[in-house]
């Protein structure tokens, strides 16, 4: 039976350590300890060495006891900051916040919390399953990092449940976008403003007709394209040589996205071209769009599961990513479902007891029905 008060203190003590991205070796530490003290097969993979930063992704393994195929949970280990010194307050009307100076990192410590007490409960309770295995990464709040140098070699599992969705719990998301960034600079020529104004090709100039030109907003009811960042120059009495422009595109469609890249990389070099200018276009592909099909047996599953606890799922349209993007590259169907946190990535961020317990029955039931037990009867 899951146990409430067992999953709080432990939501409290994950809540207690510091784990802002890239600096998450202690959390890693906590986590690979409190797994392998359960008897997981627990590894670390050095994912981290590609960024130089402390902790890998985290990979554990509960073996099965019956047939069937096995499961994939996946959270991730990392907070978004103000995370340093955090504290996890009980109110008594059962919301658990922060001290109000921090994020409080039920996103996504709820999920982990839940995860190590769905443990618990299977070996208490002896339930019979097919295999578990968790996947916890690092850095997954700047665009799934960890995720994407993760070793998949680990990975067995065909089908996952990612425990990262924000709202009401049954909240499930079948979608997400490509998000692909843009890093571009103008080059021209720079000159005294005042004596020779005629030697020099005005960067900003360039970049100010191109993006004039450039839609910007949801241009589409799937994607939207922003430039957000733009700096260059040097003194106000010199013709500006470089400017500097970044920005983002998201699209549900993949090839979209892709296109309205080639769109801004070709306004830019017509506007640079009549100027006599030069561009220089980075573009990097954080994540890449998936969808699932609502009819998926994983879906079915969720729906029964949620059911067994009186909740009907509610399909989440989400226009972010998450480590499933990763996931769905290599190939592994996943759900992205709510794991108890709300307003997250806000001080105001809150999460329940009653919450975690009930997405702990949820996934416990989600393993019990993903267990074909017949097949374990037929290997006795
Ligand atoms: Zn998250």
């Amino acid at each position: 039976m899951v146990n409430e008060k067992r999953l709080v203190r432990q939501f409290q003590k994950l809540v207690s350590i510091d784990a802002e991205s890239w600096q998450e070796r202690e959390i890693a530490n906590y986590l690979v300890e409190c797994l392998e003290d359960l008897g997981l097969e627990v590894t670390e993979d050095q994912g981290n060495l590609v960024y130089g930063s402390p902790a890998g992704n985290i990979h554990a393994y509960l073996p099965p006891t019956a047939g069937g195929e096995s499961l994939l949970l996946a959270g991730h280990m990392d907070t978004v900051s103000p995370g340093k010194g955090r504290k996890a307050f009980v109110h008594k009307n059962g919301k658990i916040t922060s001290a109000g100076d921090t994020v409080l990192g039920a996103d996504d410590h709820a999920a982990l919390a839940e995860m190590l007490e769905l443990v618990k409960v299977i070996q208490e309770d002896r339930v019979a399953h097919s295999g578990i295995e968790f996947s916890i990464s690092f850095a997954e709040e700047a665009f799934c990092k960890g995720a994407r140098a993760m070793d998949f070699s680990l990975i067995r599992s065909k089908r996952a449940l990612v425990l990262d969705l924000a709202g009401p719990v049954g909240g499930v998301s079948l979608a997400a976008p490509t998000i692909l960034s843009i890093y571009l600079d103008v080059i021209g020529r720079s000159a005294h403003a005042g004596f020779a104004p005629e030697r020099g090709i005005h960067a900003l100039a360039v970049a100010a007709e191109a993006i004039a030109q450039i839609p910007m907003g949801r241009v589409h009811e799937d994607t939207t394209v922003n430039l957000g960042r733009i700096h260059g120059g040097s003194t106000k009495n010199s013709v500006p040589d470089r400017v500097h422009i970044e920005g983002e595109i998201r699209s549900m469609s993949d090839r979209r996205a892709v296109k309205e890249v080639e769109k801004i990389r070709r306004t830019f070099q017509e506007a640079a071209d009549r100027a006599g200018a030069r561009i220089h276009m980075q573009t990097e592909r954080e994540i890449r769009a998936y969808r699932m099909p609502e009819e998926s047996e994983l879906m079915t599953l969720y729906r029964k599961a949620c059911a067994s606890q009186g909740i009907s799922p509610y399909i989440q349209e989400t226009f972010g990513g998450s480590d499933n993007n990763v996931y769905a590259e290599h190939g592994i169907q996943g759900l992205v479902i709510a794991s108890a946190m709300n307003e997250h990535h806000s001080k105001e961020e809150w999460t329940s007891a009653g919450d975690m317990a009930k997405v702990t029955r949820i996934l416990l039931e989600m393993v019990k029905l993903s267990t074909n037990m017949e097949y374990e009867y037929a290997e006795l």
